[in-house]
This record gives C-alpha cells, sequence and structure tokens, in this order.
C-alpha cells in the first residue's frame, strides 16, 4: 500500500488515495488490483491475500498469474481492458480462481482501476462467497469461456447481458438488437418469427467489431430473471468462414473458370426464374445466342492456350457491351449467351446485336497476332418464341444455325417460318438416310456441244432425287444438307460409279463422247472417294479419259499442295478435270496454271447478259486458249447467245438451248439426233434463272 501511494506527487491526490486505499484495507471484503499487461497482482488486502492463500503480500505480487492462464482467460481480460478504456463498465462475474492450484468460486464484481504509469488495470472484489450448485457453477463458467456469444435483450430490444464472447462482438453496449443487423429486412424476419413462434434460427449479416459477419442466431423468447419483463436470449455463432466457403462452391459451380461468367448451371438455375417474373409483370425479353465463327480453326493453328485467351477477350468484349442491365454467361466451348431484360423496347436486342456485331469488326490481338473473329447470333423472344427456358434456347439455337447458314458474322431473330424449315429439314434427313437404300437416286445428262459444229461431244451428270412423295427433286434441295450431314461421301461414290457404268455402255454402243461429274469440296477429303475414282476403271471397264471430274475454285484457293497432289494423281490416272462456275470465286487465271485443269466452265452469270457485258468474258475465253484449256461456257439458252459464243471461239457450250439435262435414254435419244419427248424435257433451274 505504501508503496503505491508513495509514488505519487500530488498531495491532495496521495491523501484521498491513502484514505481510500487505507478503508479498503481494512474492509472485511477481498480486494485487489490486478495489472493486466503483466498478470500480477499490484496490491491486495488482507482478505484478498488470504482469499490467495498467499503468505504476504510480497508473495502474491510476487506470483505470475500468467503461467497457467489459458488462451481464453487471457484475451477475456484484454478484451475487459478495451471495455473500460471505452466506457468505464464494470462487471459482475462468477470466477473460479486457482490460488496454489486449488480451484476456488467466487463472485467478483470488477471495474477498470487506472495503474500510477497510466495503464489500464482492474480493480477486482470478491463479493459473498459461492453458495451455488456445481451445475451453475459449471454452466457460469461455459458462460464467461465459451465462444458462442451470448446475449439477452429487453422486449424493447435494449441489451441486458452479454457473455465475454458478445461483449467483444458487440460494437457498442447501448447498440439495440436491430442496429446490429447489416441488413434490416434480415432483422424483420427474426422479429417476425419471434413474434410468431417464439423461437428463431437464422444465418444473418450482423455488425461486430470486426465489420459485417456471418452469424448464425437462435433466438428465443424468455423472461427476464431479474425484472420478470419479457425478453429474448440470443446465442450467435461466427459462420463467416463457411459462409465464404459455402459462396465459393456455389460461385464455382454456377461460373466458368476461365472467364469468370456465369455458366450454364447458372443460366438453368436463375432464367427460369426471371422468365417467370418477366412473364407474370408482363414484360419482354431477348435470348441471344452467340457463336464464334472458325473458332476451331484459331484453337488448331494457335494452340489451347491462346484459344482460351480468345475466349476471355470475347467475355470481356460482350460484357462491356451488355453493360450492367443484361446477362453475359458461357454456355460452353465458343458459345455465350446474353440475355436483354425489359426488351420492352423490342427491338433493343437488334441494337444491342448491330453493337456485337460492329464491335467484332475491330481485331483481337493474342500474342502479338492480331484475329479477325467474326460471331453469329441467333435470337429468341419472350413472349413470342416461347414460354420457358429450354423453347427459348433451343429457337435461339435454330436462329443461330440458320446465320452460320446465311454466311456467318450476322444476327438472326428465330421466327416460326425458320421452325418449319428446321422441321422440313429434319423430315429430309431421314428421308435421304432412305433414299440410298431404296434407289431413289437417278442421274440425268446435259449435253455438252462444240461451239464450232454444234455436234454432242459430252454430258454433265447431274444428280437427281426421286422423292417417293415430292417428286423429282433437283439437288439444291438435297445436296447442302448431304454436305452438312456427311452423306455427300456416300453419294458422291454412287455418282463417280454410275458415271463409270455409263461412259462404258455408252461406249460400247458406240459413243465416243466425254461425260463430266461434280465434287462437292467436302467430297475431295474423303477418301473413299478417291478410292472410288482410282479404282473405277477397274471396277466399271470405263475410260478415265472419257471423264471429267467438275471442282470448284474454292477447292484451289489456300496453299494446300495435297489439293494439286490429288488432282496430279488424279490426271495421271488419266481423268479430266474441269473448273465449274469459274468467274464467282476468288481465283485469277495466272493460278489456275499451278494445277493439272483441262476445262473451264465458264459461269451461267457471265452468259445471261453476255452481249451487254463481253468483254471479262471474252478475256476468259482467250487466256483459256493461252494456257491451253478448253473453255466452256453454261448456261447458254438463246440463239444470240450462241452467236456470240460461235464469235468469241468459245470452244463447248450446255444450256437449255439444245436441251435441259434429261434421263440417260432421253440423252442418248438425242446423241442419235432424235429429240426427247417434251415430257422429260424438265427445266428445273429455269425459274431462278
Ligand atoms: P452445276 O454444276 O453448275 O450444274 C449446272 C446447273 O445448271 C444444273 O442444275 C443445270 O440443270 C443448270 N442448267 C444447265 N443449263 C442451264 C440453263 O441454260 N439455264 C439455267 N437456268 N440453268 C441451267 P442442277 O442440275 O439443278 O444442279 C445444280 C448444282 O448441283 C450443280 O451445279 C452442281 O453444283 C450440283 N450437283 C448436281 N449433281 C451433283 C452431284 O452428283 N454431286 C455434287 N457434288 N453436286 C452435284
Ligand atoms: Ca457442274
Ligand atoms: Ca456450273
Amino acid at each position: 500500500m505504501t508503496d503505491l501511494t508513495s509514488k505519487l506527487g500530488d498531495t491532495a491526490t496521495l491523501s484521498l488515495l491513502y484514505f481510500a486505499t487505507e478503508a479498503m484495507a481494512r474492509v472485511s471484503t477481498p480486494f485487489w488490483v490486478f495489472d493486466i499487461d503483466n498478470s500480477r497482482v499490484v496490491w491486495a488486502n488482507a482478505p484478498a491475500i488470504e482469499l490467495w492463500q498467499a503468505d504476504s503480500l510480497e508473495e502474491l505480487t510476487a506470483r505470475d498469474m500468467g503461467a497457467d492462464m489459458s488462451v481464453g482467460v487471457r484475451t477475456r481480460l484484454s478484451q475487459y481492458q478495451e471495455d473500460f478504456e471505452a466506457n468505464h463498465d464494470s462487471f459482475n462475474e462468477l470466477w473460479t480462481l486457482y490460488p496454489n492450484g486449488t480451484p476456488r468460486s467466487v463472485r467478483v464484481l470488477f471495474s477498470g482501476f487506472r495503474l500510477e504509469d497510466g495503464r489500464m488495470g482492474m480493480l477486482c472484489e470478491a463479493r459473498d462467497e459461492n453458495n451455488e450448485t456445481p451445475e451453475s457453477l459449471r454452466s457460469a463458467e461455459a458462460l464467461l469461456h465459451t465462444s458462442v456469444m451470448i446475449a439477452q435483450y429487453a422486449d424493447d430490444g435494449t441489451l441486458l447481458y452479454s457473455n465475454p464472447a458478445a461483449r467483444a462482438s458487440h460494437r457498442n453496449p447501448n447498440e439495440c438488437l436491430k442496429d446490429r443487423f447489416a441488413d434490416q429486412a434480415e432483422y424483420e424476419t427474426l422479429a417476425n418469427r419471434l413474434a410468431r413462434h417464439g423461437e428463431c434460427r437464422m444465418a444473418a449479416r450482423v455488425q461486430t467489431t470486426h465489420g459485417v459477419r456471418w452469424h448464425e442466431i437462435t433466438a428465443r423468447e424468455c423472461s427476464d430473471a431479474v425484472t420478470g419483463g419479457k425478453a429474448y436470449l440470443l446465442t450467435e455463432s461466427d459462420i463467416s468462414d463457411l459462409k465464404e466457403t459455402e459462396r465459393r462452391v456455389r460461385y464455382l459451380a454456377d461460373h466458368d473458370v476461365l472467364t469468370g461468367l456465369p455458366n450454364r448451371n447458372y443460366v438453368q438455375n436463375h432464367l427460369p426464374h426471371e422468365i417467370l417474373e418477366a412473364q407474370t409483370n408482363n414484360r419482354s425479353m431477348a435470348f441471344m445466342i452467340l457463336d464464334l465463327d472458325r473458332f476451331k480453326s484459331i484453337n488448331d493453328l494457335l494452340g489451347h492456350a491462346a484459344g482460351d485467351e480468345l475466349l476471355v477477350k470475347v467475355g470481356t468484349r460482350l460484357k462491356r457491351l451488355c453493360g450492367d442491365d443484361g446477362l453475359v454467361a458461357r454456355l460452353g466451348g465458343d458459345e455465350f449467351l446474353i440475355c436483354v431484360y425489359d426488351a420492352d423496347r423490342m427491338d433493343r436486342h437488334r441494337d444491342l446485336g448491330e453493337a456485337i456485331l460492329e464491335a467484332f469488326r475491330e481485331e483481337i490481338v493474342i500474342r502479338a497476332h492480331k484475329f479477325a473473329v467474326t460471331p453469329s447470333i441467333g435470337v429468341s423472344r419472350l413472349p413470342n418464341d416461347g414460354a420457358d427456358l429450354s423453347t427459348l434456347l433451343v429457337n435461339a439455337d435454330l436462329a443461330l444455325y440458320e446465320a452460320k447458314q446465311s454466311g456467318r458474322n450476322t444476327s438472326i431473330v428465330f421466327s416460326p417460318a425458320l421452325q418449319r424449315r428446321h422441321e422440313e429439314q429434319l423430315k429430309l434427313e431421314a428421308d435421304l438416310q432412305k433414299a440410298i437404300e431404296n434407289q431413289e437416286f437417278e442421274m440425268f445428262f446435259q449435253p455438252r456441244l462444240e461451239t464450232a459444229s454444234g455436234e454432242i461431244v459430252g454430258a454433265e451428270g447431274l444428280i437427281r432425287w426421286r422423292h417417293p412423295s415430292r417428286g423429282l427433286l433437283e439437288p439444291r434441295e438435297f445436296i447442302p444438307v448431304c454436305e452438312e450431314t456427311g452423306l455427300i461421301n456416300e453419294i458422291g461414290v454412287w455418282v463417280i460409279n454410275q458415271i463409270g457404268m455409263e461412259q462404258k455402255r455408252l461406249a460400247d454402243d458406240g459413243h465416243d463422247i466425254m461425260l463430266s461429274l461434280n465434287l462437292s469440296p467436302r467430297q475431295f477429303s474423303d477418301p473413299k472417294l478417291s478410292n472410288a475414282i482410282f479404282e473405277l476403271d477397274r471396277v466399271t471397264g470405263c475410260e478415265p479419259g472419257k471423264i471429267e471430274l467438275e471442282i470448284t475454285e474454292s477447292m484451289l484457293m489456300g496453299d494446300d499442295d495435297s489439293v494439286i497432289q490429288q488432282l496430279s494423281a488424279f490426271r495421271d490416272k488419266g481423268f479430266k478435270i474441269a473448273i465449274d462456275d469459274f468467274g464467282t470465286g476468288f481465283c485469277n487465271l495466272a493460278y489456275i496454271q499451278r494445277y493439272p485443269i483441262t476445262s473451264l466452265k465458264i459461269d451461267r452469270s457471265f452468259i445471261t447478259n453476255i452481249e451487254v457485258n463481253g468483254a471479262v468474258t471474252s478475256l476468259i475465253m482467250s487466256l483459256c486458249h493461252l494456257i491451253g484449256v478448253k473453255a466452256v461456257a453454261e448456261g447458254v439458252e438463246t440463239e444470240s447467245q450462241l452467236a456470240w459464243l460461235q464469235s468469241k471461239n468459245c470452244d463447248e457450250y450446255q444450256g437449255y438451248l439444245f436441251s435441259p439435262p434429261v434421263p440417260l435414254d432421253d440423252f442418248v435419244n438425242l446423241l442419235k439426233g432424235r429429240k426427247p419427248a417434251p415430257d422429260n424435257l424438265v427445266f428445273l433451274d429455269r425459274a431462278q434463272a
């Protein structure tokens, strides 16, 4: 005691403190001052020395109380220290002291006490010795030490009691229950449930000394043990870590790791609600499926890492364009979904579609390479094009398919007509599968004549499909589908064999003419077809030199040496090779010289207006003569066209003027100088011409 006062300089304070401490020294209640920072008792009165079972004050103050202090107690003490600094509080708790290691339960009233050097210590007063049962002792002890926050609130939300864990979390002891909730809606839920059921269990975001945390709250109505008034007991535990893990798991489940965009899972889970909401509120929505054109070739060319980089950039670009009021998701691969809400202005998707196509005009740079990436977009709208997610997505997909078909880099909106076309296409595909088995295909032949003499020197074999219910179908109605589905390969083999057989038969009958057939680009890479070509003379007995393969310009573009090699192999075998529809592609004649070409078929479009703009056509024909290639005019329909061709020394021609494609028998009749029966003259393309 003298120790404590002697160091104080101020006499007034000194005398006051002297009387106070003198008084405390004499009372029978144990009092002691505890230095929290150093875990030491710095002063105690005689009853306290006795309580602590110490021989003297010196012996007691020399004890290191921190030696066997648990972490929980230590943190609680420093929490008290902060509380004292903040609000001069005093607390009344049941403590278990361990004088010389034996537990001793006492009720302690403690409050902040500034030590001589200004640090915050505490003054402890042991109240009446405990007379509580072991259970209540233990439960009180548990209440003190538990990390679960326990607090009691009065009916009006004011705090009545809080255990140390709750106190450590409360931002201020006067804060009412309502203000502790970060989200008032969550407080309302709690209040409502308590009012209705008297209890409630929920997770909520709560304002704490560590910021906003997720707490699991169990609340129960009770009555206050002191006043008997209605009160609420709340236990809370911090589940923020759990929530964070849960959030991560959920995020990963419905987001695409690469682009960070919502994924298909997210779309499946969230959009149905939004569709329902839009329907309830009579609002429209638009669903745009975007697919990158030829993404696969970039991937193949630069590798998957670069492909990934491209996808990320595309995602960012779309997100930027779409802004906050739309959803951009990655459905998988190079397919994205853009969902436009509230397309009340029904044209919003149209504007956005335009904006997207426009934005993609700017090249994307990846690893110092610039890429012109174009998208195709299919759009479906709520309510017009479907009432549920799956229908809307299927229809947007159909529109996308249409966009790809019509040359890519475009946006197409779904329509019922599109749906009908699609259904017809599916039907056609199914019918085509059977067509081969049922031998429904036929070859027609269009005579090719020498311009100068007017003699039939050959014929182009053109395929027809005798459809069981739709009648005779021309190639444009089924060849594109065959090319897409791969059926063209089977058909190609059938055609080549047919031509081989007919050539043999005609030759046997004394008709020394050339037969030609068409090969589409896709067929060119089919090994079965090239086998069939190489084996053709052996299988059918034909004369390869009397068969011409018609290929299109597009096959010659690019620096693919394998095309030259393959063509050369066919040439070596004796086959003739013609470039079909010349003038519609990008080939120039100088380029064509690299290939083993025998004929050049000038596209019908050049012949149609030959009298008006014949300059290019006549140039093509002169160049053909220069490089030793036969010039063949297609689609000759009038005498004046023929006269013009004759005047320019065009080698050969074919066209409706002499005959449309006809069945073999009719062609044979033509060879014999007989015109076919008028019924068999089917001018399939005339309407189009
Ligand atoms: P193509 O090779 O350009 O065939 C010429 C097309 O023009 C034929 O149409 C023919 O009927 C038509 N045509 C001939 N003369 C005239 C004329 O004076 N006026 C008009 N307006 N048209 C004329 P078709 O038979 O409908 O064939 C269309 C296309 O289908 C062919 O164009 C060819 O690219 C393709 N094709 C036909 N048969 C086969 C085949 O067996 N295999 C492959 N891969 N494609 C084929
Ligand atoms: Ca042709
Ligand atoms: Ca042609």
